[in-house]
């Protein structure tokens, strides 16, 4: 058996219950089959493979809080410490009811590569609870996270593990938890990222991902010929990634006809009204049916359905696994010529394949929404330097960064004979700068 397929079924087996953290595996492991097969002996000698998908280190904590009537809820933490051969380990905290170890370790296991691919010093981690924000007041919220970091706090550090926003983790949310670190540990350092820019953010840091994925898309398209100007697109999620990625959208001269959330979905004939989205989602944090009770060219719609809308672009923004085999196929029936992903592994594996062997553009997350994460990094440089960048140097440092994203990874599929092949390309040079510093590092 091939050293790929030994180490999945060893994944498989070892792991059992975690069907995402299996996925990821599969995924990344499949397409470094060529870069393995290259190198077998050796990595085979240095249990390479087994080292990159066991992690460092995982912590599973109880977190208790009092909710407004006094009553105690129990919920759990988890912060898993997956690779720092490249740098300490960076990642968002989830919090979303969903949450369980397996998919805190598949977030984990694809921050190695999204981090490596950013061209920055940062290790992956990633960390979360199944507590569920919704529909809780300030102070509840203020309770889960402040009992949250009294745990955490013990783990993480400037220099060895920032964590930082996810799902249902916020300004609001690092602000409460930035808040306890200090006071437990004594110490202004930039543990956190996404923080507020009172105390430490940095600006473009809420637009980075939308924005990045945009800037990413906007090179794929020219690089093969095409352009975002003018091409309608769809848009799933509502949340930060979503709505800043509609927003550069619109700036570079498309028409976003969608946006979704939990519960439903909108339809826009006339484009997204970007600003009517932020007062629904993020100043009300509303259902979409406010958006559209308010905008007369809009269709509300209950459940999912935005990939049947003939589109020139989708953007899958909201969570994992939300971009299925059936609508990979509406959307190549309607015409479409390029999937992007905000969302940390929206599109299933079959709907991936599908899509590739249709020859549509295929931007895998871990290169496409890397602009989050590497806006991060530099916020963790302004905080080193106790110094805040102007909005245009981060904005155009963030460009920079994603535009090199595109050409490392499209280089990287074609040193291996995979030319178009987004999402072996990014793992590829994600995989081959860690591979290089954990060998550098010996058997740690
Ligand atoms: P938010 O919490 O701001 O928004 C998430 C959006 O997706 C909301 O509209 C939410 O709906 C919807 N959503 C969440 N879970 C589900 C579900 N199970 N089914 C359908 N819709 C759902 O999160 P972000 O925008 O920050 O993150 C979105 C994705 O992007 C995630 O995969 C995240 O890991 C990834 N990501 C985020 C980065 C960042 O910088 N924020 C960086 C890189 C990746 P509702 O409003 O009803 O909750």
């Amino acid at each position: 058996m091939s050293y790929v397929d030994e180490v999945i079924e060893q994944v498989v087996a070892q792991n059992p219950a975690e069907p995402e953290f299996h996925q990821a595996v599969k995924e990344v492991l499949e397409s470094l089959r060529a870069v393995v097969e290259a190198n077998e002996e050796v990595f085979r000698r240095d249990a390479l493979l087994e080292r990159l998908v066991n992690p460092e280190r995982q912590f599973k904590f109880r977190v208790p809080w009092v909710d407004d009537k006094g009553q105690v809820h129990v919920n759990t933490g988890y912060r898993v410490q997956f690779n720092s051969a490249i740098g300490p380990y960076k990642g968002g905290l989830r919090l979303h009811p969903s949450v369980n170890l397996g998919i805190i370790k598949f977030l984990g296991f694809e921050q190695i590569f999204k981090n490596s691919l950013t061209g920055l010093p940062i290790g992956g981690g990633k960390g979360g609870s199944d507590f569920d924000p919704k529909g809780k007041s300030d102070r509840e919220i203020m309770a889960f996270c402040q009992s949250f970091m009294t745990e955490l706090c013990k783990y993480i550090g400037a220099d060895t593990d920032v964590p930082a926003g996810d799902i249902g983790t916020g300004a609001r949310e690092i602000g409460y938890m930035f808040g306890q670190y200090k006071r437990i540990r004594g110490l202004y350092e930039g543990v956190l990222t996404g923080k507020g820019l009172s105390y430490g953010g940095s600006l473009a840091r809420t637009e980075a991902t939308g924005y990045g994925l945009l800037y990413f898309t906007d090179e794929m398209l020219k690089c093969n010929g095409k352009s975002i100007k003018g091409a309608t697109i769809a848009v799933s999620g509502a949340g930060n990634v979503a709505i800043y990625a509609i927003q550069k959208a619109q700036q570079l001269g498309a028409k976003v006809v969608t946006a979704s959330d939990s519960t439903g979905w909108i339809y826009d004939k006339d484009g997204i009204d970007v600003e009517l989205l932020k007062e629904v989602k993020e100043v009300k944090r509303a259902r979409l049916t406010e958006y559209a009770a308010a905008r007369p060219s809009a269709e509300y719609h209950e459940g999912r359905g935005v990939w049947s809308i003939p589109v020139d672009i989708a953007l899958p923004c909201a969570t994992q696994n939300e971009l299925h085999l059936e609508d990979a196929k509406q959307l190549v029936a309607n015409g479409c010529y390029a999937v992007a992903e905000g969302a940390n592994m929206p599109t299933t594996l079959e709907a991936t394949e599908y899509l590739q062997k249709n020859g549509i553009l295929f931007a895998p997350g871990k290169a496409s929404n890397a602009g989050g994460v590497a806006t991060s990094a530099l916020e963790m440089s302004q905080n080193s330097e106790r110094l805040s960048w102007t909005f245009e140097e981060v904005d155009g440092k963030l460009q920079n960064i994603m535009v090199n994203i595109f050409h490392n990874l499209d280089d990287a599929a074609k040193r291996y004979g995979m030319e178009g092949n987004y999402v072996a390309g990014a793992n590829i040079a994600g995989f081959e700068k860690v591979v290089d510093a954990m060998t550098a590092q010996g058997i740690v």
